[in-house]
Protein backbone atom coordinates (compact mmCIF):
# COMPACT_ATOMS: atom_id res chain seq x y z
CA UNK A 1 0.00 0.00 0.00
CA UNK A 2 1.07 3.44 -0.93
CA UNK A 3 0.99 5.99 1.69
CA UNK A 4 1.61 9.77 1.52
CA UNK A 5 4.59 10.82 3.92
CA UNK A 6 4.48 14.26 2.02
CA UNK A 7 3.13 16.36 -0.64
CA UNK A 8 3.51 14.53 -3.80
CA UNK A 9 5.59 11.88 -2.03
CA UNK A 10 4.59 8.61 -1.37
CA UNK A 11 5.84 5.23 0.33
CA UNK A 12 5.13 1.84 -0.02
CA UNK A 13 6.83 -0.76 2.51
CA UNK A 14 7.93 -4.15 2.18
CA UNK A 15 7.70 -6.99 4.95
CA UNK A 16 11.50 -7.46 3.64
CA UNK A 17 13.51 -5.80 6.30
CA UNK A 18 11.57 -2.89 6.08
CA UNK A 19 12.15 -1.73 2.97
CA UNK A 20 10.65 1.38 1.61
CA UNK A 21 9.82 1.74 -2.43
CA UNK A 22 9.55 5.79 -2.80
CA UNK A 23 7.02 7.21 -5.79
CA UNK A 24 7.47 11.06 -6.22
CA UNK A 25 4.67 12.41 -8.41
CA UNK A 26 5.82 14.50 -11.13
CA UNK A 27 3.05 16.62 -13.31
CA UNK A 28 2.76 13.44 -16.23
CA UNK A 29 3.64 10.28 -13.84
CA UNK A 30 6.16 9.40 -11.20
CA UNK A 31 9.98 9.41 -10.64
CA UNK A 32 10.12 5.65 -9.04
CA UNK A 33 13.20 4.77 -6.69
CA UNK A 34 14.41 1.59 -4.98
CA UNK A 35 11.25 0.40 -6.23
CA UNK A 36 11.11 -3.38 -4.16
CA UNK A 37 12.53 -6.44 -2.62
CA UNK A 38 10.26 -9.32 -4.24
CA UNK A 39 8.19 -10.27 -7.41
CA UNK A 40 4.96 -9.48 -5.34
CA UNK A 41 6.05 -6.17 -4.04
CA UNK A 42 6.86 -5.19 -7.61
CA UNK A 43 3.54 -6.41 -8.57
CA UNK A 44 1.73 -4.70 -5.78
CA UNK A 45 3.03 -1.45 -6.75
CA UNK A 46 2.84 -1.53 -10.01
CA UNK A 47 -0.90 -2.54 -9.65
CA UNK A 48 -1.32 0.13 -6.98
CA UNK A 49 0.84 3.01 -9.68
CA UNK A 50 -2.14 1.72 -11.82
CA UNK A 51 -4.63 2.39 -9.30
CA UNK A 52 -3.72 6.22 -9.57
CA UNK A 53 -3.27 6.59 -12.85
CA UNK A 54 0.40 6.76 -12.56
CA UNK A 55 2.78 6.61 -15.54
CA UNK A 56 6.69 5.90 -14.16
CA UNK A 57 8.77 8.55 -16.10
CA UNK A 58 12.00 7.23 -14.25
CA UNK A 59 13.69 5.52 -12.21
CA UNK A 60 16.64 5.96 -9.75
CA UNK A 61 18.81 3.42 -7.27
CA UNK A 62 20.78 4.80 -4.79
CA UNK A 63 23.19 2.48 -4.43
CA UNK A 64 24.23 -0.90 -6.29
CA UNK A 65 23.14 -3.32 -3.64
CA UNK A 66 20.63 -6.42 -4.70
CA UNK A 67 17.88 -4.68 -3.28
CA UNK A 68 18.03 -1.72 -4.03
CA UNK A 69 18.65 -2.27 -8.15
CA UNK A 70 15.18 -4.05 -9.23
CA UNK A 71 12.57 -3.81 -11.70
CA UNK A 72 9.46 -4.73 -13.18
CA UNK A 73 8.46 -4.38 -17.24
CA UNK A 74 5.16 -3.52 -16.05
CA UNK A 75 7.14 -0.30 -14.85
CA UNK A 76 8.13 0.30 -18.48
CA UNK A 77 11.42 0.88 -20.72
CA UNK A 78 11.98 4.26 -18.80
CA UNK A 79 15.71 5.30 -17.60
CA UNK A 80 16.69 4.49 -14.29
CA UNK A 81 19.13 7.10 -13.31
CA UNK A 82 22.08 5.84 -10.60
CA UNK A 83 25.41 7.39 -10.09
CA UNK A 84 27.90 6.84 -12.44
CA UNK A 85 29.82 4.48 -10.09
CA UNK A 86 26.94 3.04 -8.72
CA UNK A 87 25.53 2.25 -12.54
CA UNK A 88 28.62 0.80 -13.52
CA UNK A 89 29.47 -1.56 -10.47
CA UNK A 90 25.56 -2.69 -10.73
CA UNK A 91 26.39 -3.80 -14.23
CA UNK A 92 29.23 -5.95 -13.51
CA UNK A 93 29.11 -6.67 -9.24
CA UNK A 94 25.61 -8.13 -10.03
CA UNK A 95 25.72 -9.60 -12.97
CA UNK A 96 25.95 -12.64 -11.27
CA UNK A 97 22.53 -12.26 -10.11
CA UNK A 98 21.21 -11.86 -14.06
CA UNK A 99 23.10 -15.06 -15.08
CA UNK A 100 22.33 -17.37 -12.18
CA UNK A 101 19.51 -16.34 -9.56
CA UNK A 102 19.96 -17.18 -6.39
CA UNK A 103 18.15 -16.71 -3.10
CA UNK A 104 17.98 -13.22 -2.99
CA UNK A 105 14.71 -11.11 -4.47
CA UNK A 106 12.37 -14.33 -4.76
CA UNK A 107 9.89 -13.52 -7.81
CA UNK A 108 11.55 -10.80 -9.64
CA UNK A 109 12.44 -10.51 -12.69
CA UNK A 110 16.39 -11.09 -12.31
CA UNK A 111 16.81 -10.26 -15.21
CA UNK A 112 16.36 -6.53 -14.91
CA UNK A 113 18.59 -6.36 -12.18
CA UNK A 114 21.00 -3.17 -12.00
CA UNK A 115 20.50 -1.65 -15.72
CA UNK A 116 21.03 1.31 -14.60
CA UNK A 117 21.88 4.74 -16.45
CA UNK A 118 24.93 6.58 -15.40
CA UNK A 119 24.27 10.06 -14.25
CA UNK A 120 26.53 12.64 -15.64
CA UNK A 121 29.29 13.71 -13.18
CA UNK A 122 28.17 16.30 -10.66
CA UNK A 123 25.45 15.92 -11.55
CA UNK A 124 22.90 18.35 -9.04
CA UNK A 125 19.44 17.68 -10.43
CA UNK A 126 17.92 14.71 -11.13
CA UNK A 127 16.98 15.24 -14.89
CA UNK A 128 13.40 14.31 -14.64
CA UNK A 129 10.18 15.83 -15.75
CA UNK A 130 9.11 16.90 -12.28
CA UNK A 131 9.59 18.97 -9.20
CA UNK A 132 13.46 19.40 -8.66
CA UNK A 133 15.17 16.56 -6.92
CA UNK A 134 18.82 17.29 -5.64
CA UNK A 135 21.37 14.44 -5.91
CA UNK A 136 23.60 13.84 -2.81
CA UNK A 137 26.26 11.70 -3.91
CA UNK A 138 28.71 10.27 -1.02
CA UNK A 139 30.23 7.16 0.17
CA UNK A 140 29.07 6.21 3.11
CA UNK A 141 27.44 2.72 3.24
CA UNK A 142 28.36 1.74 -0.56
CA UNK A 143 30.55 3.29 -3.00
CA UNK A 144 28.60 5.50 -4.98
CA UNK A 145 25.71 5.62 -2.92
CA UNK A 146 23.40 8.93 -3.12
CA UNK A 147 20.49 10.28 -1.58
CA UNK A 148 17.88 12.36 -2.70
CA UNK A 149 16.42 15.48 -1.72
CA UNK A 150 12.90 16.39 -3.54
CA UNK A 151 13.16 20.52 -2.53
CA UNK A 152 9.77 21.76 -2.65
CA UNK A 153 8.17 18.81 -0.70
CA UNK A 154 11.24 18.53 1.91
CA UNK A 155 11.95 14.69 1.64
CA UNK A 156 15.01 13.70 2.00
CA UNK A 157 15.27 9.89 0.33
CA UNK A 158 18.05 8.56 2.30
CA UNK A 159 19.15 5.43 0.70
CA UNK A 160 20.68 3.04 3.33
CA UNK A 161 21.57 5.91 6.03
CA UNK A 162 19.78 7.73 8.98
CA UNK A 163 17.46 4.58 10.02
CA UNK A 164 15.42 4.33 12.54
CA UNK A 165 16.03 0.35 13.14
CA UNK A 166 19.55 -0.11 11.95
CA UNK A 167 22.38 1.05 13.05
CA UNK A 168 24.84 2.94 10.39
CA UNK A 169 26.29 -0.29 8.04
CA UNK A 170 29.40 1.06 6.91
CA UNK A 171 31.16 -0.60 3.62
CA UNK A 172 34.07 -2.28 5.41
CA UNK A 173 35.62 -2.93 2.37
CA UNK A 174 36.75 0.64 2.10
CA UNK A 175 40.30 2.26 2.81
CA UNK A 176 38.48 4.56 5.96
CA UNK A 177 35.21 3.32 6.71
CA UNK A 178 34.31 5.48 9.78
CA UNK A 179 35.73 8.51 8.16
CA UNK A 180 33.29 8.01 4.94
CA UNK A 181 30.42 7.76 6.59
CA UNK A 182 30.85 10.65 9.08
CA UNK A 183 31.47 12.58 6.24
CA UNK A 184 28.57 11.30 4.50
CA UNK A 185 26.60 12.53 7.63
CA UNK A 186 27.85 16.02 7.11
CA UNK A 187 26.60 16.13 3.49
CA UNK A 188 23.02 15.20 4.86
CA UNK A 189 23.17 17.53 7.45
CA UNK A 190 24.06 20.22 5.75
CA UNK A 191 20.56 19.75 3.94
CA UNK A 192 19.06 19.17 7.24
CA UNK A 193 17.55 22.19 7.76
CA UNK A 194 15.36 21.45 4.16
CA UNK A 195 14.16 18.28 5.55
CA UNK A 196 10.73 18.18 6.87
CA UNK A 197 10.05 14.02 6.11
CA UNK A 198 13.56 11.68 6.15
CA UNK A 199 12.69 8.20 4.28
CA UNK A 200 15.32 5.71 5.04
CA UNK A 201 16.21 2.79 2.80
CA UNK A 202 15.03 0.07 5.32
CA UNK A 203 13.01 1.25 8.53
CA UNK A 204 10.09 3.77 9.04
CA UNK A 205 9.81 7.31 7.46
CA UNK A 206 10.18 10.37 10.12
CA UNK A 207 10.32 13.58 10.97
CA UNK A 208 13.19 13.65 13.40
CA UNK A 209 16.15 14.13 10.55
CA UNK A 210 18.23 15.58 13.71
CA UNK A 211 17.84 13.37 15.94
CA UNK A 212 19.00 10.44 13.58
CA UNK A 213 21.62 12.35 12.57
CA UNK A 214 22.70 12.80 16.38
CA UNK A 215 21.96 8.91 17.31
CA UNK A 216 24.19 8.08 13.80
CA UNK A 217 27.30 10.10 14.92
CA UNK A 218 26.74 9.01 18.90
CA UNK A 219 27.15 4.81 16.99
CA UNK A 220 30.22 6.52 14.89
CA UNK A 221 32.01 7.85 17.85
CA UNK A 222 31.03 4.43 20.24
CA UNK A 223 33.26 2.57 17.91
CA UNK A 224 36.53 4.31 18.64
CA UNK A 225 35.78 4.22 22.59
CA UNK A 226 36.17 0.91 25.15
CA UNK A 227 33.00 -0.43 26.03
CA UNK A 228 29.70 -1.56 24.45
CA UNK A 229 27.41 0.39 22.37
CA UNK A 230 24.34 1.25 23.81
CA UNK A 231 22.44 2.29 20.48
CA UNK A 232 18.96 1.39 21.32
CA UNK A 233 19.19 -0.42 17.59
CA UNK A 234 21.01 -2.58 19.03
CA UNK A 235 18.99 -3.76 22.20
CA UNK A 236 18.02 -6.99 23.05
CA UNK A 237 14.32 -6.29 22.62
CA UNK A 238 14.94 -4.63 19.55
CA UNK A 239 12.50 -6.09 17.05
CA UNK A 240 14.53 -5.90 14.06
CA UNK A 241 17.77 -7.75 12.83
CA UNK A 242 17.90 -9.34 15.63
CA UNK A 243 19.35 -11.96 13.46
CA UNK A 244 22.26 -9.94 12.23
CA UNK A 245 22.58 -6.69 13.34
CA UNK A 246 24.46 -7.72 16.27
CA UNK A 247 26.61 -9.37 14.13
CA UNK A 248 27.09 -6.04 11.32
CA UNK A 249 27.64 -4.49 14.74
CA UNK A 250 30.85 -6.88 15.89
CA UNK A 251 32.41 -6.61 12.13
CA UNK A 252 32.65 -2.69 12.30
CA UNK A 253 33.95 -2.85 16.29
CA UNK A 254 36.73 -5.35 14.93
CA UNK A 255 37.20 -2.87 11.60
CA UNK A 256 37.51 0.23 14.14
CA UNK A 257 40.13 -1.67 16.56
CA UNK A 258 42.20 -2.48 13.57
CA UNK A 259 42.57 0.72 11.92
ZN1 LIG B 1 22.46 -1.36 1.17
Amino acid sequence: MLTEVADGVLVRQSAFCLSNAVVVLGGEGALLVDPGVTGADLVELADDLDRLGLRVLAGFATHPHWDHVLWHERFGDVPRYATAACAAYARDGLAHLREQPGADAPGAPLDLVGLLKPLPPHTIRLPWDGPDVRVLEHRAHAPSHAALLVEDAGVLIAGDMLSDVEIPLLDVDAEDPIHDYSASLALLRSVAAQVRVVVPGHGNPGRDVAARLAADRAYLASLTREGPSDDPRLAPDAAYGTDWLPQAHLDHVRMAIRS
